[in-house]
């Protein structure tokens, strides 16, 4: 589809535990081909929304519409196999295995999914695994970490860390990034680094949500910003808008 067409429409989304209202009648609507900036104080949505996006949450109300079709009733595997990938605000690898390994492990919707039919497939099997090795060192380089898909990926440091799980998300091929916090305890030259990974994710046609507490990077980023308080949009516009906003600045100062 074309730039600029809707991508995703949450629609009144609700999200309770129990007297808690996490989300609030929520409308998100994010640009194909837009970095779109999901800010707000702790605690007020932003990863609650990123999972009801993925579907690791069913909405107690509300509608999310992918591409056009709605994700009422699908597993988050499904909505990865539509296209949604994300990242977590803690960083969930597998330490143990080479960072690698940690992206193939993104590719492996295009295995064979049991040793039988890898037996029976063998030829096959092997090229896959081969076209899926080049892959996820191509992906690697992409995001700066093509000297290191050895390493165990504990061994790496924090920063490197959160660029292995992006390169794993990109590994499903998506239409939507959803980065939770992905500048979370990076230091100032990881951050220089992370913006121009964004901006290039962007400029290869991937849709983003950036959940984000570091404002220069949304600020710098962002085409558009949505602001959570306590579970309810309170803003929504370009980013030197949003941060001019009084509610805005209410809502930082009061949290
Ligand atoms: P943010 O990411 O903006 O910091 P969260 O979305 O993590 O905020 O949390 C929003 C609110 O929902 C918080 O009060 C949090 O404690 C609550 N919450 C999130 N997930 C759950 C859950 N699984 N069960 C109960 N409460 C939850
Ligand atoms: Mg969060």
């Amino acid at each position: 589809g074309a730039t600029g067409e809707q991508l995703l429409a949450a629609s009144g989304v609700l999200m309770q535990f129990g007297g808690l209202k996490a989300l609030n009648n929520v409308d998100l609507n994010v640009r194909r081909g837009s970095i779109h900036g999901l800010i707000g104080p702790n605690g007020s949505g932003k990863s609650t929304m990123m999972n009801v996006l993925t579907g690791i949450y069913t909405p107690t109300a509300g509608s999310v519409a992918f591409a056009g079709h709605s994700l009422a009733g699908l597993s988050p595997a499904q909505i990865a196999q539509r296209g949604v990938a994300r990242t977590f605000q803690n960083v969930q690898l597998f330490g143990e295995m080479s960072a690698l390994h940690n992206v193939m492990v993104g590719l492996h919707h295009s295995f064979r999914s049991n040793l039988i039919d890898v037996a029976l497939h063998l030829p096959r099997y092997l090229r896959e695994h081969r076209a899926a090795r080049l892959r996820a060192l191509a992906l690697l380089r992409f995001v700066g970490l093509g000297e290191l898909a050895g390493e165990e990926a504990r061994n790496l440091p924090y920063g490197q860390q959160r660029l292995l799980e992006i390169a794993r998300a990109l590994a499903l091929d998506p239409q939507l990034l959803l980065l939770d916090e992905p500048a979370a305890g990076l230091t100032a030259p990881d951050i220089v680094a992370l913006r121009a990974i964004i901006q290039k994710i962007r400029e290869h046609g991937v849709t983003v949500i950036l959940i984000e507490h570091h404002m220069d990077v949304v600020m710098s980023l962002c085409d558009t910003v949505s602001v959570l308080d306590f579970g309810q949009k309170i803003a929504e516009g370009g980013p030197a808008e949003v941060q001019a906003n009084e509610k805005v600045i209410e809502a930082y100062l009061g949290g």
